[in-house]
């Protein structure tokens, strides 16, 4: 065959992913965009194509022969925000006590921990990569790229009103979900059971059962009574899409205002300083 000449195109089907790859035979890599997605994606309709990218995922009649672990990713993402919401708190507390004549040990310890939540974070971190990088390069992944790049993504409506649910940040006019203070990549999102702008608006601490019972009532799980919690998050979180919604996933982000200044004394509550030294983790 002349070099010029184009193969002629064939339909392949990727095993157990159901959806169509038209290509041609010699250049097709796997994971490339079928003709399906590209008409998608030339249209504009990004609900559409985001739905189409789902469902390649969720509409399976064969499972893959490598299960694509969106739940571990989650389940990693909730810790490295505790991780990362758990070392404001510890900051906040040492500059607090900083201002106080108070015992050098307290803040070492505090110190110390801050050291071992790096460590976990870098974990964390790892492990996340790991999953993240065993996703076949097919449509549910450019799906989850193309959501994950938008800036705002975590303030998608579903996931703002879970928070709010949960009693969050995104329920006061704090702004925290919005802009968390911190400089770590995973660091974004909503409310765990270490938020410390939380725990200022309750006026009291999480001991480490009533945190224990709620992780476990909140789990990302889709094996559990609660699946279609799971489902619901999963979709809004990773694709930006939301069950018997057709809009541009775009305008289901919701736009709270950014916390230009620290909280004042008052509105943290006057049990404050009481907590500080108190909350466990
Ligand atoms: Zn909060
Ligand atoms: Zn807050
Ligand atoms: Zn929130």
């Amino acid at each position: 065959m002349p070099a010029t000449e184009v193969p002629k195109a064939v339909v392949k089907t990727g095993p157990g992913y159901g959806w169509k790859v038209k290509c041609t035979e010699s250049y097709y890599v796997w994971g490339d965009e079928s003709d399906e997605g590209l008409e998608l994606e030339s249209s504009g309709d990004i609900c559409l194509l985001q739905r189409y990218r789902y469902s390649t995922f969720a509409n399976r009649d064969t499972p893959p022969p490598y299960p694509t672990d969106l739940k571990g990713l989650l389940q990693t993402e909730v810790a490295l925000r505790e991780n990362t919401q758990r070392e404001i708190a510890l900051k906040e507390k040492i500059e607090e006590l900083a201002k106080e004549d108070t015992y050098a040990t307290v803040v070492q310890d505090l110190q110390e921990e801050l050291s071992t939540l790096s460590k976990e974070y870098w974990t964390l971190e790892r492990r996340w990569w790991e999953i993240r990088s065993s996703y076949c390069d097919g449509p549910l992944a450019r799906g989850i790229e193309f959501w994950r790049s938008q800036p705002k993504w975590y303030m998608h409506r579903v996931l703002v009103e879970d928070c709010v649910g949960r009693g969050g940040c995104c329920g006061r006019d704090c702004g925290c979900c919005s802009h968390r203070q911190s400089e770590r990549k995973f660091a974004v999102g909503h409310c765990t059971v270490e938020c410390s702008c939380c725990e200022r608006a309750r006026g009291f601490a999480l001991d480490p059962e009533q945190k224990s019972q709620l992780r476990e009532t909140f789990k990302l799980d889709c094996n559990r009574p609660r699946a279609w919690y799971y489902d619901r998050m999963r979709t809004a979180s990773l694709l930006g899409l939301m069950a018997g919604n057709y809009e541009n996933p775009l305008n289901l982000i919701v736009d709270v205002p950014p916390r230009y200044t620290a909280p004042s004394e008052e509105s943290q509550g006057s049990k404050w300083k009481n907590y500080l030294r108190g909350s466990s983790r």
